[in-house]
C-alpha cells in the first residue's frame, strides 16, 4: 500500500469562535453512535509561547462527544505529543543559552531535533485535535466521514491539508 501524505494530515474544518459549534451524535474517535458521553479537549499550542501556555493551562478547552475510553486514549495521545515537543524545545533552548548560541544555531538544532516527532505525528496523528487562532477554531479530524458530517452540521466545508 502506498502512503498518501494528504490523508495523513487529515481533514480540516474552520469555524469562527463566535459561532455555536455543533458536533454529530457520534464519537469522534471511533465514529460510532454516542449518547451522553463527552470529554474535554484542550486546544493545541499556537505560536511562539503556545507550548508554555499549554503547560500553564491557558489554552482553550472544548467539550466533544467521545466514549470514556476513546476520550482517554485521545487525551493521552495529544498530551504525550505536546509534552514531548515541549521537552525538546526546552532542552534546545537551555543548551543554546548555556553555550551562548546565536539564534540561527539554536533554531537549526531545534529544527533537526523536532523533525522526527513531527514525522511521527503525521503518521500517528490523534483522531481529533483543534487550535484557536485569531478568533477561528481550526478542527482537524483523521476520519473524513466524521469531518464531513461535522462540517455539514455547522454549515461549512471541509478543507484538506494545512501543512
Ligand atoms: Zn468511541
Amino acid at each position: 500500500m502506498t502512503q498518501n501524505w494528504n490523508t495523513l494530515d487529515g481533514f480540516y474544518v474552520d469555524i469562527p469562535e463566535a459561532k455555536e459549534i455543533i458536533f454529530p451524535d457520534k464519537c469522534l474517535v471511533c465514529n460510532k453512535k454516542i449518547k451522553n458521553s463527552s470529554v474535554n479537549i484542550t486546544g493545541n499550542p499556537v505560536g511562539y509561547f503556545g507550548l508554555w501556555k499549554f503547560q500553564f493551562g491557558f489554552n482553550p478547552k472544548i467539550t466533544v462527544p467521545a466514549h470514556v475510553d476513546c476520550g482517554k486514549q485521545l487525551k493521552s495521545n495529544i498530551r504525550s505529543r505536546n509534552f514531548f515537543l515541549m521537552f525538546i524545545v526546552s532542552i534546545v533552548l537551555l543548551i543554546g543559552l548555556y553555550f551562548n548560541w546565536e539564534r540561527w544555531q539554536t533554531l537549526t538544532f531545534l529544527f533537526a531535533l523536532i523533525l522526527p516527532p513531527i514525522y511521527w505525528q503525521l503518521k500517528n496523528a490523534p483522531s481529533f485535535e483543534f487550535e484557536l487562532e485569531d478568533g477561528v477554531f481550526e478542527f482537524r479530524f483523521s476520519n473524513k466521514e466524521y469531518a464531513e458530517e461535522f462540517a455539514k452540521s455547522n454549515g461549512v466545508k471541509v478543507s484538506k491539508a494545512h501543512v
